[in-house]
């Protein structure tokens, strides 16, 4: 029968995945239209010298105002559509902290649709003119992904915003696909190390020299770096021994909200970190 039929189409597992996708999409839609999101800080440190600036992370709160972290809702609010509004939604939030927090220095990941919006470009420019945010304290992190996309237009895009100071850093670096050419062409400040070379540094001396060669390739390019995923102080060492410029991870402080995080560079760190 038709029933039966329909049964071996769409299996147990199928309908379970559609329920908490749509659960996920209208949950995002609440939280765009009732401000349900939260921002988290996580701090960015240079070694000696503390912290030098934060990433802004997103995370939405569920009907019981329970926390569900990007990696689960980015892929949908993706598939819908959505993420150029949740990507605004976080850039407002980041420039009402900067607004608060004169001594704060913030990164905002873009996603690949924000990634030379004009219209985002513009709204950005406008908030810098009005003079409440200072654009050197302002940041952004891309993907390789997203970059090589268009990468004209994403050059003049990142260009027009480091005219006023605004810093960029390239996400994800090691794990995708760009060439050192395009390398060489995106007018970004910063390479952030993929921490998935990271995170077993201690233990594995391959990962040690990957990240030694990724090293020596930013700094040719005149661009510093950055490991994520430092869990532990022996990873720390070895960063720092290989020379690497900052540091960001458990070890050196977790993403949390920004009222905990209320000091500019070099604060809250003893002196060696
Ligand atoms: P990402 O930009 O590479 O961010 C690093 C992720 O690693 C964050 O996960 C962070 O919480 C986590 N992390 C930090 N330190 C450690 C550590 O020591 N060990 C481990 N295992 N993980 C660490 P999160 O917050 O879940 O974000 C996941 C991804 O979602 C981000 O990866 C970024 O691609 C995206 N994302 C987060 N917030 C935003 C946002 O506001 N806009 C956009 N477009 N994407 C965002
Ligand atoms: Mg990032
Ligand atoms: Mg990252
Ligand atoms: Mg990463």
């Amino acid at each position: 029968h038709g029933k039966n039929r329909l049964v071996m189409i769409l299996n147990r597992e199928d309908k379970k995945r559609v329920a908490q996708n749509s659960e996920i999409l209208s949950l995002i839609t609440d939280a765009l239209n009732e401000g349900k999101f939260r921002v988290d800080l996580q701090p960015v440190c240079k070694a000696g010298a503390g912290i030098m600036h934060y990433e802004a992370l997103v995370r939405m709160l569920g009907r019981q105002a329970e926390i569900i972290s990007p990696a689960t809702f980015i892929p949908i609010a993706e598939k819908y559509g959505l993420m150029a509004a949740v990507d605004r939604w976080v850039i407002i939030q980041v420039c009402e902290i900067l607004k608060k927090q004169k001594e704060l220095a913030i990164f905002v990941n873009l996603s690949g649709v924000s990634l030379g919006d004009d219209t985002l470009l513009e709204w950005i420019e406008t908030t810098i003119k009005q003079g409440d945010v200072d654009p050197r304290r302002l940041g952004f992190e891309i993907t390789e992904s997203t970059a090589v996309k268009d990468l004209t237009k994403v050059e003049r895009w990142i260009s027009r915003l480091k005219l006023w100071g605004c810093r960029f850093a390239l996400d994800d670096f090691g794990v995708g696909f760009s060439s050192f050419s395009y390398l060489q062409r995106l007018p970004i400040d910063f390479l952030k190390i993929d921490g998935s070379f990271i995170r077993n540094l201690d233990s594995n001396s391959t990962q040690r020299a990957l990240v030694q060669a990724m090293n020596a390739v930013a700094h040719a390019l005149g661009k510093e770096t950055i490991a994520e995923f430092v869990e532990n102080e022996a990873i720390w060492d070895i960063l720092r021994r290989l020379q690497v410029d900052y540091g960001q991870g458990y070890f050196l402080g977790r993403p949390m909200p920004p009222q905990h995080y209320t000091g500019g560079p070099a604060f809250g760190l003893d002196g060696e970190k």
